[in-house]
């Protein structure tokens, strides 16, 4: 397949490309010239006209297992593991449909994530590259304890990482913080010591895993950027009233070049619905702001799932606003959540730009988004792995998807 169109964004430089033609061979990019669509006469051609394409972005925090409803820990209670299943892949595919064409998922409960994502890696039907947390390691009680994931002491955690590593999961998520689905902490509140952080990312990077410490206050944080965490999660910097940073631990996140996965995203119209996060959000802002002049790796994880205002396909608006708001180019938002977060995810061998020997995710919007980058908020096409979403998107019969509990 040629997939020609009017500009190329390629995920990792400062310009736009004009005439890109994209050769997807086996859901891979074999070449990528630059060529215009009327010079070209071939029965494989589609020419997508006047739009913008880009890389699939990718969100590097979601819940597929939260319904993105005004309560979703309810909702998830409710439900079984297999109904749960067909609601995350309907989670996920609307996720696709909105550009983000993969997905790590940081917390779900009894591993029903995985089945979601070797489904999709099968092939059995055309989805998102999904990868999966498992139920989130928190104290006994602590935050999300309802997931499954309680482990408590050094012994405890490294007991509970070899588990998760068993099961197959990509990665492992702590708790380092309360937060603010559970009420049994604050979120300013440590729920792990630094020595216990260090033991869980000590036998995570032992079992090749990456590991990303949901954090909310500056102890937590400091503590999880001190353990060697491969990404700290919302790095809010939450008191028991409102925000304060420590200025030596944001200079000395900027100084390791630290991941940090801010929150953000919501649909048009919308703001935070947690009381508790909309009154911090702009001092929250200013601080990810002065962690971006610092020089830490910034990328948006939209928390996806968490409330009505966070569907799944949401990453769009975070990136074409909450990105540019704390002091990003165009084209930095952009390289964000594609290559950036790509490296972030351990994927940047095979996604994040366009570029030959990458898998071809691809999604095309109107406009110019160095420009106006509000144009990535109509996602007009989406390929993942050279397939064109909204059509033959069923590979095979979708009732062969069944949770197998081990
Ligand atoms: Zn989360």
């Amino acid at each position: 397949m040629l997939i020609a169109a009017a500009r190329l964004f390629d995920g990792d430089g400062n310009s736009i490309v004009d005439h890109p033609l994209i050769h997807v061979e086996d859901g891979r990019i074999v070449s990528v010239t630059s060529r215009p669509a009327s010079s070209i006469d071939s029965p494989n051609l589609l020419d997508l006209g006047d739009v913008t394409v880009l890389p699939g972005l990718i969100d590097i925090h979601q819940h597929l297992a939260f319904d993105a409803s005004d309560d979703p820990v309810t909702h998830l209670a409710d439900v079984d593991d297999a109904t749960l299943l067909l609601r995350m892949r309907a989670a996920a595919l609307r996720a696709l449909a909105g550009g983000v064409t993969t997905i790590r998922d940081l917390g779900d409960r009894n591993y029903v994530s995985l089945t979601l994502r070797d489904w999709f890696r099968s092939r059995a039907e055309v989805g998102p590259t999904i990868l999966t947390a498992g139920p989130p390691l928190t104290t006994t009680g602590g935050h999300c304890w309802f997931l499954g994931g309680e482990a408590d002491g050094e012994d405890g955690i490294r007991e509970a990482v070899r588990q998760h590593a068993a099961r197959g999961v990509d990665q492992i998520k702590i708790m380092a913080t309360g937060g603010n689905m559970t009420p049994s902490l604050g979120p300013h509140e440590s729920q792990y010591t630094a020595a216990e952080l260090g033991a869980a990312v000590q036998t995570a990077h032992a079992m090749g895993l990456p590991i990303a410490a949901h954090a909310h206050g500056g102890q937590g944080i400091a503590d999880a950027m001190t353990a060697g965490v491969d990404s700290i999660e919302h790095c809010t910097f939450f008191t028991a009233d409102g925000v304060a940073a420590d200025p030596a631990v944001i200079a000395e996140l900027g100084r390791r070049r630290a991941v940090v996965s801010v929150t953000a995203g919501s649909i048009p119209g919308t703001g935070p619905t947690i009381p508790a996060i909309a009154k911090r959000m702009a001092a929250i802002g200013a601080n990810h702001a002065a962690l971006f002049r610092a020089g830490a790796r910034i990328v948006c994880g939209t928390d996806a799932g968490v409330g009505p205002n966070k569907p799944h396909d949401v990453l769009r608006y975070a990136v074409s606003g909450f990105l540019p708001a704390i002091g990003m180019s165009n084209a930095q938002a952009l390289r964000a959540n594609t290559s950036v977060a790509a490296v972030v995810c351990g994927l940047g061998d095979r996604k994040g730009t366009i570029a030959a020997g990458k898998d071809a995710d691809i999604i095309a919007v109107p406009g110019n988004p160095l420009d106006d980058i509000t144009c990535l908020q109509q996602v007009l096409a989406v390929f993942v792995a050279g397939n064109r979403i909204g059509e033959s998107r069923l590979v095979n019969d979708e009732s062969a998807l069944s949770f197998e509990s081990a």
